[in-house]
C-alpha cells in the first residue's frame, strides 16, 4: 500500500456500521440515552453513520431507544448519524442465544411487534425465522418497513430460504450464533452464502471469524452482498477490563471480549480495523472493502450514498478526518 507521497490520504465514503451495541464506556442496551455520546466519538474510527444495537433486554430499553434515536440530537451535537435502531432479540432461539439473557429471549409476539412498530418502526430487527408464527411476524415488519435480518437462529437452510420469501432481506454476523454448514444439516449460513437475495452482516475483526470464513464469504457474496459490522460493545474504544454489555459483565483482553462462560460477547474492534482485517484476510481491494463498509449497508436499510461523508485514509488505512455533510468532525492528533 506505501507508495513515495503517500502524504497524500485515500478518501472513501464514510464507513457504515450496521451493528453497534455501544461503546466508550456506554452500553445502549442498559444506558439507551448514551446513543448521542458514542455517536459524538464514532467518527474518530472513520463511522459517519450507524444503527445503535439494543439487544434482548426488557422492552423498555428497545421503546426508549427508539424515542432518543427518533426525538433527534441535542442543540449543537455532532456526530454519526443513527440511521435508526437495530432490535437484536429478544425473538431468538434458546439454542443460539449466544450472551443474551435466557430469561428475556421470548418466542415471537404479534403483541411485542405491534408495540415496536408503533414506538418505530425498528429500522431492522434479527429475529430466528425457524420460531413459531414466523411468517406472520416477517410479513408484519417488512409492511412497517423494517429490515427483517435472520440471526441468533437454529434455522435449517430451507427454514431460512422460505423465510426469504416471506420478506426477511438480511442476515445478523454470518457463522457466528447460527446454524452452519453441516454436509446433511445446511442451515442459515448456507442459506446466507448461496441465495442472492439476502445480504450479510459479517464481524470482520479477525476473531469472531476465520480468516477462510471470511473469504468463503467474500468469494460467495461479493462486496454487494457483504456488510462489514463491529458489533461494538460498550469496551470498544477503551482499555483491556471488565466491562459491562446488557445485564452481564465481560472480560475485555486486545480485540477479545468474553463473558464468565468463556463465549465471545460482542466486538471490541473499530470500523477501521474490521476494513483493515477484511483486506488482510481476503486479499480484496480497498474499493471492495469499502463498498463492503459503506454502500452496501446504506442498501441494505434503504438508503443511497450521499457522497459528502467521508473517511480519509493514511497508507495503513488508519483514520487521518473523518466528514460528516461536507465539514471536518474528526481529524487525528487534535481529539
Ligand atoms: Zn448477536
Amino acid at each position: 500500500m506505501s507508495t513515495a507521497g503517500a502524504e497524500t490520504p485515500t478518501r472513501v465514503p464514510g464507513f457504515v456500521d450496521l451493528q453497534v451495541n455501544g461503546g466508550f464506556g456506554h452500553d445502549f442496551s442498559s444506558d439507551p440515552a448514551s446513543i448521542w455520546e458514542v455517536a459524538a466519538l464514532l467518527p474518530r474510527t472513520g463511522v459517519t453513520a450507524f444503527v445503535p444495537t439494543i439487544i434482548t433486554s426488557p422492552v423498555e430499553a428497545a421503546l426508549a431507544a427508539l424515542e432518543i434515536v427518533r426525538s433527534g440530537p441535542p442543540a449543537g451535537w455532532v456526530g454519526a448519524t443513527p440511521l435508526g435502531v437495530h432490535l437484536e432479540g429478544p425473538m431468538i432461539s434458546t439454542h443460539k442465544r449466544g450472551t443474551h439473557p435466557a430469561e428475556l429471549v421470548t418466542s415471537l409476539s404479534s403483541e411485542l411487534v405491534d408495540r415496536l412498530i408503533a414506538a418505530g418502526p425498528p429500522l431492522m430487527v434479527t429475529i430466528a425465522p425457524e420460531l413459531e408464527g414466523a411468517e406472520q411476524v416477517i410479513r408484519r415488519f417488512v409492511a412497517a418497513g423494517t429490515v427483517v435480518s435472520m440471526g441468533h437462529s437454529d434455522a435449517s437452510a430451507a427454514q431460512a430460504r422460505t423465510a426469504v420469501d416471506w420478506g426477511a432481506s438480511h442476515v445478523t454476523h454470518l457463522f457466528n450464533a447460527m446454524s452452519g454448514l453441516d454436509r446433511r444439516r445446511p442451515g442459515l449460513a448456507a442459506t446466507a452464502l448461496i441465495d442472492p437475495r439476502v445480504t450479510t452482516g459479517l464481524i470482520a475483526d479477525g476473531v469472531h471469524v476465520a480468516p477462510e470464513m471470511l473469504q468463503l464469504a467474500f468469494q460467495l457474496k461479493g462486496p454487494d452482498g457483504i456488510s462489514l459490522v463491529t458489533d461494538a460493545m460498550a469496551a470498544m474504544g477503551t482499555e483491556d477490563g471488565t466491562h459491562q454489555i446488557g445485564n452481564a459483565e465481560v472480560k475485555v483482553e486486545g480485540m477479545e471480549a468474553r463473558n464468565f462462560e468463556g463465549a465471545l460477547a460482542g466486538g471490541v474492534a473499530t470500523m477501521d480495523h474490521v476494513v483493515r482485517t477484511m483486506i488482510a484476510s481476503t486479499g480484496c481491494s480497498l474499493a471492495e472493502a469499502s463498498a463492503m463498509a459503506s454502500a452496501t449497508p446504506l442498501r441494505v436499510v434503504g438508503q443511497a450514498a450521499d457522497g459528502i461523508d467521508a473517511v480519509n485514509l493514511d497508507a495503513d488505512l488508519r483514520v487521518v478526518t473523518t466528514e460528516i455533510s461536507g465539514r471536518v468532525v474528526y481529524e487525528r492528533g487534535t481529539s
